[in-house]
């Protein structure tokens, strides 16, 4: 059997149907879209297509996508862009207790530089507290930042809510949707967003290549200048590959949407259902309702995370502990604290993340591997005994 890859929340395998979307745009029509010749011409005509297709799958118009160079420059852009536009009118950003380092350390840099930064908290189901939210919103916020779904978790946010909440005190509202898009319908109209992040390597497309909503009429900064590309809002030559593959990616994710949701739901729902219920003392972190169809985040009382994880990886299958970026450090996860955790529950968790490739039978094959793994590892356990 080939090795099992659960850990689609850290990256996916771009879909074969992408890179043969990308492959002629690295060798025969290789021009720099800002030109106006015939080579130039055809590729920027690949570049507003990959644009429209993201633009449709939004619901908005090709105009407020800018293509970017990953999720991460796309938060960075939005905040930093926000801040520094409309930074006069006030100073005040509000944020989750449980964003993904590209939003919670470019707000952190933001409060060292004149700015104050308030965080809501979430409810023990892994979702924002609305009536906090309410309290934390003032007329000099600017913008509220919250995630779509979250990384560890996978709990999926109200935005439409927090969205009225932002906009009622004069505040924009952006929303990290990385971990979301391709997975759940986003109608950035309807949910009342501003502003949002996606990144192409999460829904089998490639990585380095990023988009950014802003919707038409609201300003932002640019953080790169120069030849002002993107509607000014990215200076550098156009990555057309990269857009082209986040294009295709996002036509394929929106195309099986429906029955993709369907199938990773019941793969998700049975790992939870058949590990909680033959692993005692093992329980499902955050909301199983308001939840992304490929995400089961699981704690198992008295024993490592990590030790699951290796020997997971031993048997042949790829899981994590928390989001990929925090698993070198041993600090526990500040979103499995912020539901309520205690630290060393919040060390037993672990999270699977299922995609487009996994099969009913590397389920069978994770649910059979399991539960003599967390029963060796409690045998060892002082804690466990
Ligand atoms: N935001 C969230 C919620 C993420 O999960 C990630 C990646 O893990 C990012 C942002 C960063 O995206 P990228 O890897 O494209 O920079």
């Amino acid at each position: 059997m080939e090795r099992i890859y659960f850990d689609h929340s850290a990256t996916t395998r771009v879909d074969p149907r992408v890179v043969d979307a990308m492959l002629p745009y690295f060798t025969e029509e290789y021009g720099n879209a800002s030109s106006n010749h015939t080579h130039g011409q055809t590729a920027k005509e690949a570049l507003e297509s990959a644009r429209q297709i993201v633009a449709d799958s939004l619901n908005t118009s090709s105009k407020a996508i800018i293509f970017t160079g990953s999720g991460t420059e796309s938060d960075n852009t939005a905040i930093k862009g926000v801040a520094e536009k409309h930074g006069k009118k006030g100073k005040h950003i509000v944020t989750s207790v449980f964003e993904h380092p590209a939003i919670a350390n470019t707000v952190k840099y933001l409060s060292h530089n004149g700015f104050e930064v308030d965080q809501v908290p979430i409810t023990s189901e892994g979702v924002v507290d609305l009536e906090k939210l309410k309290e934390l919103v003032r007329d000099d916020t600017i913008l509220v930042t919250i995630m779509t779904a979250n990384n560890e978790i996978g709990t999926v946010q109200p935005l439409k809510d927090i969205g009225e909440i932002a906009h009622d005190k004069g505040a924009l509202f952006h929303t990290d949707a990385v971990q979301a898009y391709g997975k759940i319908p986003i109608d950035v109209d309807k949910m009342n967003v501003d502003l949002l992040s996606l990144s192409a390597h999460k829904f089998h497309g490639p990585k380095g290549v990023g988009a950014l909503f802003v919707k038409e009429g609201v300003t932002i900064s640019p953080l790169l200048h120069g030849g002002g590309h993107e509607y000014g809002l990215r200076s550098s030559t156009e990555n057309v590959p990269g857009a082209v593959g986040l294009g295709k990616a996002a036509e394929i994710a929106h195309a099986d949407m429906d029955e993709e949701t369907e199938r990773l739901t019941s793969l998700r729902n049975k790992i939870i259902d058949e590990v909680t219920a033959n692993v005692k003392e093992s329980y499902l972190n955050g909301s199983r309702e308001h939840r992304l169809p490929n995400n089961a985040n699981i704690g198992f009382r008295w024993i490592e995370g990590e030790s699951i994880l290796l020997l997971l990886n031993h048997v042949g299958i790829s899981i994590s502990t928390g989001s990929a970026c925090s698993s070198k450090s041993l600090r526990p996860s500040e979103t499995l604290l912020a539901l309520g955790l205690k630290p060393e529950e919040v060390h037993g968790s672990v999270r699977i993340t299922l995609g487009r490739f996994n099969t009913a039978e590397e389920v069978d094959y994770f649910i059979e591997k399991l539960p003599p793994i967390i029963e060796k590892l409690r045998m060892m356990s002082p804690l466990a005994q």
